[in-house]
C-alpha cells in the first residue's frame, strides 16, 4: 500500500467554502481522511505543504486533445493518422503536466484516438488525465469527419435515421460522448454560429439512441434557438451557448440540475490576441465575447454549473494554457476565484459522472490533487503557470513532486 500525509497546508475542499488549514492522507488511489492533524506510522510518505493550497485537480470540460497543437509542439493539422494518435497521446501528457487530472473531450476527428489513450491513461502506462472520449463533431447530415462547412438545415430534408446512425456508430467505437454541432462557427466558416444544423426530430433521434447506447450528448450551440432545443431534449452538456436569450436563459436554468454549459471563453480570447491572423469581421469575435460576457453571469447567478474549458489545442491557443479560462471566468465572467475554482473541480467531476467520487477532497474521494505555493483562491492566476505546483498527484500516483 502506497500511502501520503500531505501536511501544513492550507485546504480548498473544491465545494467553494474558503480553504481551512487540514492535514490530508491517502491511501492507495483514495483521499481516506482531512482532520485537523493525522498521525501516521513510518511507511507514509510526508509531503510538507507549507506555504501552499491544496485543491483538487483541475478538470477540463471542453478539450480537444486532438486539435494537437500544445504549449510544446505545434500541429500543422495535416499529420497523418498514426501522428494524430501520438498528438492526442502527447496533448494529453501536456495537459497533466499543467494540472488538469481530468479532461472530458469536445471531440475528435479520430474516435478511436479517444478511446486508447483513455485505456493507456487509466492503466497508468502513459501519463494522462482521467479521460472522457469523445466522437467525431457531427454536423448536418452527418457528412463525413472533419467537413465543417454548416450548411444549415434549410438547403438539406430531415434525416433522422443518419443521425441516429452516427451516434450507434460511435458508441460501437466505444466513446463516452457523442458530440453533435448544433450550429456552426463563425470563427470556421464566417456567419454560421446562428445558423441552425439539425432538424428537432433529428435532435430527438440523437436524444433517444444515445440514451438506448448509454452514451452522452454534447452540443456546440451558438444560437438561441439551438440552445432552446438541446435543453428540450435533454442533451446533458452545451458548449458555447453565446446568443442565449431570456427563453434559453430560463429553460438552462430550468435544467439547472441535469445541464452543464462550457462557455468556453478561451478561444475568445485567443482570437481576440491572435496578432498573426486577427478576426476578421464575419467571425463575429467581438459579438461573441460580448454576449457571452452578458450570459455566462446570467446563468451562474441562476445556479447553472459552468465548467471550464477553451477550446486549447490549437496553434495560437495550445493545450497548456487551459487555466487561462479560471482567470477569464474571475475577469470576465465576474465569479470569485473559489467559484472559478468550484467549475473546474466540484462540476467538472460531475460533468465527468463520477459526482460522488471526483472533484472534492473528501474522504473516499479519488486522490487527484494539485498542492499550490501560494493561494489560488485569492490569486487564480497561480494556476496558469504549473511552476507553482509543488505537487500533482493522479489517483493517488505522484506525477510531480517538487518541494520547496
Ligand atoms: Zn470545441
Amino acid at each position: 500500500m502506497t500511502s501520503y500525509l500531505i501536511t501544513n497546508a492550507r485546504v480548498f475542499d473544491g465545494s467553494g467554502a474558503p480553504a481551512e488549514h487540514a492535514d490530508v492522507l491517502v491511501e492507495n488511489d483514495r483521499i481516506i481522511m482531512v482532520a485537523d492533524r493525522i498521525e501516521t506510522g513510518p511507511d507514509t510518505r510526508v509531503i510538507d505543504g507549507a506555504g501552499c493550497v491544496l485543491t483538487p485537480g483541475l478538470i477540463d470540460g471542453h478539450a480537444h486533445l486532438g486539435f494537437g497543437s500544445s504549449v510544446e509542439h505545434v500541429s500543422d493539422r495535416t499529420e497523418p493518422d498514426e501522428e494524430k494518435v501520438l498528438l492526442t497521446a502527447h496533448c494529453g501528457r501536456v495537459l497533466l503536466d499543467h494540472g488538469f487530472t481530468s479532461a472530458y473531450s469536445g471531440g475528435n476527428r479520430l474516435p478511436g484516438a479517444e478511446v486508447a489513450v483513455r485505456k493507456a491513461f487509466a492503466e497508468g502506462w502513459m501519463p494522462g488525465p482521467r479521460f472522457r472520449a469523445a466522437s467525431w463533431e457531427g454536423s448536418a447530415g452527418m457528412v463525413s469527419p472533419g467537413q465543417y462547412d454548416f450548411p444549415g438545415t434549410d438547403v438539406r430534408p430531415s434525416d433522422p435515421q443518419s443521425v441516429a446512425d452516427f451516434v450507434s456508430a460511435m458508441a460501437d467505437r466505444g466513446v463516452d460522448i457523442v458530440k453533435l454541432s448544433l450550429t456552426g462557427e463563425s470563427a470556421v466558416v464566417e456567419g454560421t454560429s446562428r445558423v441552425l444544423q439539425f432538424h428537432p426530430e433529428e435532435l430527438a433521434a440523437a436524444a433517444a439512441t444515445a440514451r438506448e447506447r448509454g452514451v452522452w450528448l454534447t452540443a456546440h450551440a451558438h444560437s438561441a434557438e439551438a440552445i432552446t432545443m438541446a435543453v428540450e431534449h435533454g442533451i446533458r452538456a452545451i458548449y458555447h451557448a453565446t446568443f442565449a436569450d431570456q427563453t434559453a436563459i430560463d429553460a438552462l436554468a430550468a435544467a439547472r440540475d441535469r445541464v452543464f454549459v462550457a462557455p468556453t471563453p478561451g478561444i475568445i480570447w485567443a482570437h481576440l490576441h491572435d496578432m498573426e491572423h486577427p478576426p476578421t469581421e464575419g467571425m463575429e469575435t467581438q459579438e461573441t465575447f460580448e454576449s457571452i460576457c452578458r450570459v455566462a453571469p446570467e446563468l451562474h447567478k441562476r445556479g447553472v454549473r459552468l465548467v471550464i474549458g477553451g477550446d486549447y489545442g490549437f496553434g495560437f491557443n495550445p493545450i497548456g494554457r487551459n487555466a487561462r479560462d479560471l482567470r477569464l471566468f474571475v475577469e470576465w465572467f465576474g465569479l470569485s476565484p473559489a467559484e472559478a475554482l468550484r467549475c473546474a473541480t466540484e462540476f467538472g467531476g460531475q460533468l465527468m459522472g463520477l459526482g460522488d467520487e471526483l472533484g472534492l477532497i473528501r474522504p473516499g474521494y479519488l486522490a487527484d490533487l494539485l498542492l499550490v505555493r501560494g493561494d489560488p483562491t485569492t490569486d487564480i492566476t497561480l494556476m496558469q503557470d504549473p511552476a507553482n505546483f509543488a505537487l500533482i498527484m493522479a489517483g493517488g500516483r505522484v506525477h510531480k513532486l517538487d518541494p520547496s
